[in-house]
This record gives C-alpha cells, sequence and structure tokens, in this order.
C-alpha cells in the first residue's frame, strides 16, 4: 500500500496509521528496497504526551514514513475518538515478522543498541529462526551525540537496508532521525525493549495481558523503576476522555 493511500488517524495531534501487521511489513519492505531514507515510529501514549510538549519531538513524529499503533492505548483512544484503527502493531512483534521478511528477500539488517552482547544474542536466535536471515551487524554503542559519527561510520560500511535501534524512547527515535540519512540506510525503526525480549533477558508480558491491554502493568511489575515514565498513562487518558467529550462521543 502506498503511503499516499494509507488511512491516518490523529490522536491529541499525533499521527497514527491505519495499518495491519501485514501491511506493515510490506510497507517497511518497499522502503527497504528504495533509494530514500525511510524512518518508522512505534506510537504508544507515551509518545503522545510527550509530543503535546515536546516541539523537537513533534518534528521526528511528523516526519516518519510509518507510524505504527504500538501501545494498546492508543487502540483504545482511536476507538473512544470514533476512528477506530484496525490492528495494533506492536514493535516487538513487528521485529520477527522483519526479519522473517528480511531472510526471505535477503535484505540486510543491522541491530543497533542494547546492553553489550543482548543484539548478539537476539540476531543469533533470529537467525535459528529464520534461516537464511543476513545479519549485516550488531553494535551496542551508545545514544550519546559523540559516539553518532564513529556509529553511522559502521553502519554504513555494513550496508544494511534495514536498521533496528534499541536506545529506548525517545532517545532511538531522536537518534535516528539525526543520523538516518548518514548511514545510508534505507529503513530504520526504534525498538525499544524488543531485543531484550528476544534475547530472553527480559520476559514479555502473557499473552492474555497483551491481548487485555495489561502490559503496562506486567513491565511496571517487573520494572518497577518505569512507574515516573508511566504517569504519562493517565495523563493521557483524562486527555482523550477530554477530547472524546469535546466532539461529543461516547
Ligand atoms: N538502551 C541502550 N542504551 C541506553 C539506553 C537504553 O542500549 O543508553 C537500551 C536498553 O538496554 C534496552 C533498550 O534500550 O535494550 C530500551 O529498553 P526500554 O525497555 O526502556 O524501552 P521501551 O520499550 O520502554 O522504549
Amino acid at each position: 500500500m502506498a503511503a499516499a493511500e494509507r488511512r491516518s488517524v490523529r490522536i491529541l495531534g499525533v499521527r497514527v496509521d491505519d495499518v495491519t501487521m501485514n501491511e506493515a511489513v510490506q510497507a517497511i519492505r518497499s522502503m527497504a528496497l528504495s533509494a530514500a531514507s525511510h524512518q518508522v515510529v512505534t506510537v504508544n501514549a507515551e509518545f503522545v504526551m510527550r509530543a503535546q510538549q515536546d516541539a523537537d519531538f513533534r518534528v521526528v513524529l511528523g516526519g516518519a514514513a510509518l507510524a505504527l499503533a504500538d501501545g494498546y492505548g492508543i487502540i483504545w483512544a482511536a476507538r473512544r475518538l470514533r476512528q477506530p484503527l484496525r490492528e495494533r502493531v506492536a514493535g516487538s512483534d513487528a521485529v520477527p515478522r522483519l526479519c522473517e521478511m528480511a531472510a526471505a528477500e535477503g535484505l540486510r539488517v543491522f541491530f543497533l543498541g542494547a546492553a553489550e552482547g543482548v543484539a548478539e544474542e537476539a540476531s543469533r536466535r533470529l537467525q535459528q529462526r529464520y534461516p537464511g536471515l543476513v545479519v549485516a551487524g550488531c553494535f551496542a554503542g551508545s545514544p550519546s551525540e559523540a559516539d553518532e559519527a564513529e556509529i553511522c561510520a559502521r553502519i554504513r560500511t555494513a550496508q544494511p537496508q534495514l536498521l533496528l535501534v534499541a536506545y529506548g524512547a525517545p532517545a532511538q527515535d531522536f537518534w535516528i532521525h539525526r543520523n538516518l540519512p548518514a548511514t545510508g540506510v534505507p529503513v530504520a525503526m526504534g525498538v525499544g525493549g524488543s531485543l531484550d525480549f528476544i534475547a530472553g533477558r527480559v520476559p514479555r508480558a502473557p499473552r492474555w495481558m497483551r491481548e487485555h491491554g495489561l502490559e503496562w502493568l506486567y513491565r511496571l511489575l517487573r520494572q518497577p523503576w518505569r512507574w515516573r515514565r508511566m504517569l504519562a498513562l493517565p495523563r493521557f487518558v483524562v486527555r482523550v476522555l477530554a477530547e472524546r467529550d469535546k466532539i461529543g462521543g461516547s
């Protein structure tokens, strides 16, 4: 599906594209085969709340070639605002699907970020699952601006078509926005803690919790230091309900 044909919705001013997982994988495949650079963002409630106060982050989100509905909160909000999205497309679910597609198409994937050794372990497991997957490189590096030139040179030399960046949001999204042209990679996506899940370092919430919109609770229980970031969630709910009242929803 070409970008021009894609339906999008706005959640408190932030664009989210109405794509299914299959459509997202196909769109990223087309981007990976093109010459231009494309950034994919995975929008959740924390993104939307940050965008309310951070103009630089709004620029990053606004410039994205594809904005996925990463969080259950986005699906909930879209329904409340009477512009439902067809499917949640979580970044953590998209990573294995993208690697499956890359293996089938012979596209080279570079894994940037996460703690030392995590990207290597995640990519080994993905290669076992998807034989033929070509890993152009793995590098933990750091999201610090001082390291950017060296990291970009490393990626450029490896010549991947798909770059997955695990520096956590929003650092990874700013990183991609600043550096994608210098890497020469046609498509890059911020993947947060996905490599930790795939490498088995951090367990993912059980399916029933994911399906009931409770992934945030599981992550809070496992990683309680997240509580401060998660204050964005109740604020998001309040803002969406106020917005719905303005448009006269139910
Ligand atoms: N990370 C990193 N360098 C940093 C900060 C974070 O490599 O300076 C990695 C971290 O190891 C983890 C990922 O970024 O693999 C972010 O994980 P988190 O669960 O915080 O991301 P979220 O999914 O919440 O965006």
